[in-house]
Parts: C-alpha cells; sequence; structure tokens
C-alpha cells in the first residue's frame, strides 16, 4: 500500500486498551478483541463484553474477509488532514465472523456505485509511520455474499 501523503492526516490515539490492535496491524494481523466467557467480538475494544460484561476479554486473529455494509462519500474540507484526498470514501466492514462486527475503512481504490454495497473485502495494511499501520480493506468481489 502507499505510504500516507499528508503529514497532516490525524493518527489514530494508541490506549493502552488498543494497543494490541495496532501492534498486530504493524505486523500485518487483524485481531479483534473477544470474550473468554461468551465468544463475542467486541470492536472498539472495551473495558467490559458488550454482551455480557466480563471484562475476561483478549485479543485473537480474525480471517480479515467480510462484506461493505455500509459506506458514503466524502467531498466537503471539514476534515482537517484529508483536505487532499477529497472525495474519498470511509465505510463500514462487517467481518465475517459475527453479525455488526464493523470496521471503518476508506476503501482504497474503490469506486463508490451500486455494487459497492455488500461487496466482499478483504483486509490490507497500510503504513502509515512506525508506529501505525492502518487495516484497510479492498474489495475482492462483488454482490451479497
Ligand atoms: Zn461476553
Amino acid at each position: 500500500m502507499a505510504e500516507a501523503s499528508s503529514p497532516q492526516r490525524p493518527r489514530p490515539a494508541v490506549t493502552d486498551l488498543t494497543r494490541p490492535f495496532w501492534e498486530a496491524a504493524r505486523e500485518g494481523r487483524l485481531v479483534i478483541q473477544r470474550c473468554h466467557a461468551c465468544g463475542y467480538y467486541n470492536h472498539p475494544p472495551r473495558q467490559e463484553c458488550d454482551k455480557c460484561l466480563s471484562t475476561d476479554l483478549a485479543f485473537e486473529p480474525v480471517s480479515g474477509l467480510g462484506r461493505v455494509y455500509s459506506y458514503t462519500v466524502m467531498y466537503q474540507k471539514n476534515v482537517q488532514g484529508f483536505e487532499d484526498h477529497l472525495p474519498y470514501l470511509t465505510a463500514l466492514v462487517e467481518l465475517d465472523e459475527q453479525p455488526m462486527l464493523l470496521l471503518v475503512t476508506n476503501l482504497p481504490g474503490a469506486v463508490a456505485d451500486d455494487s459497492l454495497l455488500d461487496a466482499r473485502v478483504r483486509v490490507e495494511f497500510e503504513r502509515v509511520d512506525d508506529e501505525i499501520t492502518l487495516p484497510q480493506f479492498v474489495t475482492v468481489g462483488e454482490g451479497p455474499k
């Protein structure tokens, strides 16, 4: 993947809670926090499971496969750091592991049209700098899974 072209582009804030996600992404792996009590995936990571409130949570690898749940196209310059990227896509990808397990992506290379909804996607990793690598998603097919 291409390096980020805008030095002002906002960077994710890495916290103790999210650090395992970013460390895995830097190694080219997609991991999602999962509850050991009930098996539910929580994303973004939480202090307690969304489903059962257990605190027995750990990050586990996932397939990196899913579908485009929704997307929008940004034409306005009201998000600082993205002015040079207009128009750009922002999408929600639903991972195969669980209904409504949604990740935000820009779908690099995708064209906004009706075939994009439900399109099959797979994760790719976009290195931003030594600390941050962004999991992004690219289309691998069209239509419902
Ligand atoms: Zn749980």
